[in-house]
């Protein structure tokens, strides 16, 4: 007899964007070229005075435990940032620091949600979203958007999706995987239906600084001071500043929830890495050209893979307002022949893309919208023609004219 595990992960999936970089690793080790649009990743370095920061930082002896919740630095830098490219300042008391965004939901998940709880979350959603809710024994309530409306869930669809026992909501504005974001008014329409109801509204803004075509983000603390008793918004510097790897992201939370997030985080994984944190504060503080450099790059790159993907026979994209993911319908591939049998779904789609055309993409499914694959752009423009070309050839081929 096997011995028992627990429980509370049995109907939890691994992280499918994690899972198909794995995947694109191992062809890679095998020698091919495989085209890189899984993973959410800027292919950029940090700004060079972060990672100059930083060595200093180690130089200077920063090798100890810091505060649970982050340095008294990087906590005003976070506050400080926060009023210059959101339009509101947060007190120190609000901010937590975690290693990484993920983590910072996930504390938010173990210090909110419990057994019986709902939790709303409109589709496509971020893949952890759903599981973070289930591994701590909620339940996440998935209401369905359409790509006609942009992806957006409108505010009849959010007041559908409430009963007594939502928790929460969670929302990504730009979104991951659509890159759709929430204008300003359609928020405000969202926001009415969050004030008639008592509960918890989570904005995951790790892309805010990642918009195009002039697009504004509306942060919610800043459009409803009232709501701020009440709303989490979550953050951190991977995208923005291309740090995945130093994983450092934070929550702005009420003080009263933020002294739990520190028992949380007392008990689990004490302070984000030190050094990390003081990259972090660079970041944030010093100049911010390279993030405009990086999101003048995302923008052409947006626009080729998204272009590319248009003039792919049976691909359907919309333009996304932000973010650095291309959200394509692939429905017109099915039927196509591939070595495992006729492509029946999007998870056919993109196993078939990475092997006959080693072009790493995540399935719609674990996003909650089947029929669709994302392609992330967060890499070379030669990249993304390289892709482009290998997809248009597989698809020719397998149509007899190749
Ligand atoms: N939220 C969203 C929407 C994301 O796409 C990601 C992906 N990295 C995260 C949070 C987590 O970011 P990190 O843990 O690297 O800060
Ligand atoms: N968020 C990124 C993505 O969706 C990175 C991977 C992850 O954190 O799951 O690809």
């Amino acid at each position: 007899m096997p011995r028992k595990l627990a429980d509370r992960l049995s109907a939890v999936a691994p992280s499918a964007t994690l899972a198909m970089a794995a995947q694109a690793a191992r062809l890679r080790s095998q020698g091919h070229k495989v085209y890189p649009f899984s993973v959410g990743e800027p292919d950029f370095e940090p700004p060079r005075h972060v990672l100059d920061a930083a060595k200093a930082a180690i130089d200077k002896g920063v090798s100890h435990y810091t505060a649970v919740t982050g340095t008294p630095e990087l906590k005003a830098a976070i506050c400080a940032a926060t009023e210059r490219d959101r339009g509101y300042r947060p007190a120190p008391n609000e901010i937590t620091v975690s290693c990484g965004a993920k983590h910072a939901l996930f504390n938010v998940a173990l210090g909110l949600y419990e057994p019986g709880d709902e939790v709303v979350i409109p589709a496509p959603y971020w893949v952890s979203y759903p599981e973070q809710v289930r591994i701590v024994g909620a339940t996440p309530v998935i209401v369905e958007t359409r790509e006609d409306q942009g992806f957006r869930m409108d505010a009849a669809s959010l007041e559908r999706a409430i009963t007594e026992r939502t928790k929460a909501i969670i929302l990504c504005t730009p979104s991951n995987p659509t890159g759709s974001a929430y204008a300003e008014s359609e928020l405000r329409a969202l926001l009415d239906v969050v004030r008639r109801h008592d509960l918890w509204l989570v904005v995951d803004e790790i892309y805010a600084d990642l918009t195009y075509d002039g697009f504004r983000h509306a942060s919610v603390p800043a459009i409803a001071e009232d709501l701020r008793s009440r709303t989490i918004v979550i953050s951190g510097v991977s995208k923005t500043y291309a740090m995945t790897g130093w994983r450092i992201g934070w929550s702005i939370t009420p003080p009263e929830l933020s002294k739990v997030l520190d028992i949380v985080q007392s008990q689990s994984t004490t302070n984000a890495t030190a050094v990390a944190q003081v990259a972090a504060a660079a970041a944030l503080s010093g100049p911010q050209d390279a993030v405009r450099e990086m999101r003048d790059a995302f923008a052409k790159r947006r626009d080729r893979m998204v272009e590319g993907l248009r003039s792919i026979p049976g691909v359907r994209c919309r333009m996304p307002e932000g973010a650095f993911y291309a959200f394509a319908d692939v429905r017109g591939l099915y039927g196509i022949p591939s070595p495992n049998g006729t492509i029946q779904t999007d998870l056919d789609v993109a196993m078939w893309l990475l092997e006959e055309a080693h072009v790493a993409s995540v399935a719609g499914t674990p996003f909650g919208a089947p029929g669709y694959v994302r392609f992330s752009y967060a890499c070379s423009e030669s990249d993304i023609d390289g892709g482009i070309e290998a997809i248009r050839a597989a698809v020719t081929a397998s149509r007899g004219g190749g």
